[in-house]
């Protein structure tokens, strides 16, 4: 049972927030926040650049400094302030899901899941806090050797607005279960909600500058946080061609090591020996979640020709069927896309797969002028040379592709420079094994889709990612490896 939601959240907070407090940007700058479901303004926020990063990440270096109370505090400690924290995001979830809701345009009860799964990373992680340990090792001659797994220190974060406040805490709560301390960069489109986690996590009794968090646009205070000299680390997820960026600030400043979660075009392949309502189901819903925004969507469904035409014909009554329409309602599956520009790039590629000959099985059009709203769309007939079969869309759009043999389209899935998530869906244990084996994929899924957990890793092979975040693997993204040897 969902709290129930609060139409027209107040704001609490607009300003950046650095050593516990909330603080005017030195920057003298603000921008401002849309709702995308009214493109009416919510708030300006403060804008971040340089000058102000620059005082983030002093208070950040205070807080890490050897003999300060956070680098003192023991373990478990760590660990019962993350707990403490995942009990006021429960407290406040129906404000904090609300504010989301307006400042994003995701459904209302699709918020609360994300503040729900926020809530378990923090709570997995917290249980992490004191079991980071390193190895004794045997080695020649009359010594002691072992390895100590020391927090890698201060993380720049940069958030992107699709999962505002879960992916902030995909980071965040790896980093603070490791000792680290975080500078955060919330997407310029959705600000609100991490903004607000700060009171929470000044609340829960992290010490100030342990999490501070600017808002601000990419091109300034992401850039600020990628080239500064003092950031150790920077954990990003976006755009592909932001994440070199990226690898190119960190090479050009100090070696930051760097985790990258990208862009996708995620396969799913579909296969005539299941039960075909189900994968027609999964598949439906592996691209028109959070209005496809979603950088592990399976956007291009490959379908067996055994059962293409009436997959098509399922998967179109499907999507027609969606309820697009206002995030607070109960029944609304879609909201609307996140921004104008977001909303031209979908419609302009829904346009070259008009062009370039794909059916349009359902939708294609934009709804209204209120807001950024666009029908959900099936294509049929798509081939592998197409735009819409090639490049990431980012909106509520399906391609359905034909296939004949298993490895025709094990190679057609594997062709893109992409690699985050693919599905298979089958009954036959063999080839299922096969598919988890030869697709090139951070994430493979037998007969389900975007089955992500706490517990398990999750990231991209190729030009979607290098690292990994959640799980146990997820942790050592925030750790260095030091070996100690002491002469006996
Ligand atoms: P983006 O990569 O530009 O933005 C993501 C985050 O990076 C934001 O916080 C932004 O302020 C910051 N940023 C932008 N430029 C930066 C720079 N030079 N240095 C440091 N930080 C920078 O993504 P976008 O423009 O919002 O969306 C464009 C496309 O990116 C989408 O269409 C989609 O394909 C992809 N995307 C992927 C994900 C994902 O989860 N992998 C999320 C959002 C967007």
């Amino acid at each position: 049972m969902l709290p129930p939601p609060i139409r027209n959240p107040d704001v609490k907070y607009t300003q950046a927030f650095i050593n516990n407090e909330y603080v005017n940007c030195v920057s003298g700058k603000t921008f401002p926040t849309i709702n995308p479901t009214t493109k009416q303004k919510i708030a300006d926020v403060q804008a971040g650049d340089k000058a102000d990063v620059d005082i983030a990440v002093e208070a950040a270096k205070a807080a890490f400094k050897i003999g300060s109370e956070w680098r003192r505090m023991d373990a478990s400690k760590r660990g019962v302030l993350l707990m403490k924290l995942a009990d006021l995001i429960e407290r406040d979830m129906s404000y904090i899901a609300s504010l989301e809701t307006t400042d994003n345009g995701k459904p209302y009860k699709n918020a609360c899941g994300d503040v729900g799964f926020a809530i378990a990373i923090i709570r997995y992680y917290a249980g992490w806090a004191d079991k980071i340990s390193g190895k004794t090792i045997p080695i020649n001659g009359d010594y002691f050797c072992y390895t100590r797994h020391e927090p890698v220190g201060i993380c720049g974060q940069i958030v992107p607005w699709n999962y505002p406040f879960q992916l902030m805490f995909f980071k965040v709560a790896a980093a603070l279960a490791c000792g680290c301390v975080c500078v955060v960069k919330p997407a310029e489109q959705t600000p609100l909600t991490s903004l607000y986690a700060g009171s929470l996590i000044k609340e829960a009794g992290f010490p100030p500058g342990v999490v501070n968090i600017i808002p601000g646009d990419g091109p300034t205070a992401g850039v600020a946080i990628t080239h500064h000299p003092d950031v150790n680390k920077v954990s990003f997820t976006g755009s592909t061609e932001v994440g070199q960026l990226i690898m190119q600030a960190s090479g050009m400043s100090n070696l930051k090591r760097t985790s990258l979660e990208l862009g996708g075009k995620s396969p799913n392949i579909v296969f005539g020996d299941v039960d075909l309502d189900a994968a027609v189901a999964w598949s439906h819903a592996a691209v028109m979640e959070n209005m496809g925004q979603c950088c592990v969507a399976g956007t291009r469904t490959f379908v067996h020709e055994s059962i293409y035409d009436e997959f098509v014909k399922k998967s179109a009554s499907m999507a027609s069927n969606r309820v697009v329409g206002d995030p607070f309602d109960e029944t609304t599956q879609n909201g609307p896309q996140i921004d104008d520009v977001q909303f031209g790039k979908i419609l302009d590629l829904i346009e070259s797969g008009k062009k370039e000959g794909a059916k349009v099985e359902c939708g294609g059009e934009k709804i209204g002028d209120k807001g950024y709203y666009i029908q959900p769309t099936v294509f049929s007939n798509v081939q592998d040379n197409m735009r819409i079969a090639k490049e990431e869309i980012f909106g509520p759009v399906q391609q359905i592709l034909k296939f004949s043999d298993e490895d025709e389209v094990i190679e057609r899935a594997n062709n893109t420079h992409y690699g985050l998530g693919a599905a298979v869906f089958t009954n036959d244990i063999n080839r299922a094994l096969k598919f988890a084996s030869s697709l090139q994929a951070g994430s493979v899924w037998v007969n389900c889709n975007l089955a992500v957990s706490a517990q398990g890793p999750f990231g991209g092979f190729k030009m979607s990612g290098m690292g990994r975040e959640l799980g146990e693997y997820g942790l050592e993204e925030y750790l260095e490896v030091k070996n100690v040897v002491i002469k006996i």
